[in-house]
């Protein structure tokens, strides 16, 4: 079991940003930027996008539609974010839930 299946079940807390009954999100414990929030599908069948079918299609669509939400949440939505998700062992991921990741609060780095 993963750390984010552990934080959705309960078992380990999160600083919560966001909640319903299809997506969790919350404050990453170890901020990159002035702004850091992971979001997270709270069904668990989707270590990364290799495991996105068209099944999921619904699930995916609904969280892109939610991050301008939750980032309106944060008060980083007109000054802009970023949303990243690390995919596999050559983008560092280290938990194998898909999750995106808000960046924002501060000018960022240019990719
Ligand atoms: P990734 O490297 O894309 O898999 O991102 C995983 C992220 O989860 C990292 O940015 C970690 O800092 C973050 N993280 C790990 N454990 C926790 C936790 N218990 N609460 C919040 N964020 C966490």
């Amino acid at each position: 079991m993963t750390i984010f299946a552990k934080i959705i079940q309960g078992a380990i807390p999160c600083n919560k940003v966001y909640e319903d009954e299809h997506i969790l999100a919350f404050h990453d414990i170890a901020p990159r930027a002035k702004v850091h929030v992971l979001v997270i599908p709270k069904q668990m069948h989707l270590a990364g996008l290799q495991d996105v079918s068209d099944a999921d299609r619904e699930l995916m669509g609904y969280m892109m539609a939610k991050i301008p939400h939750i980032a309106a949440l944060l008060g980083v939505d007109k000054t802009g974010y970023r949303v990243v998700t690390n995919n596999g062992p050559h983008s560092g991921q280290e938990v194998p839930h898909l999750h995106f990741h808000i960046l924002g609060g501060e000018q960022l780095k240019h990719l």
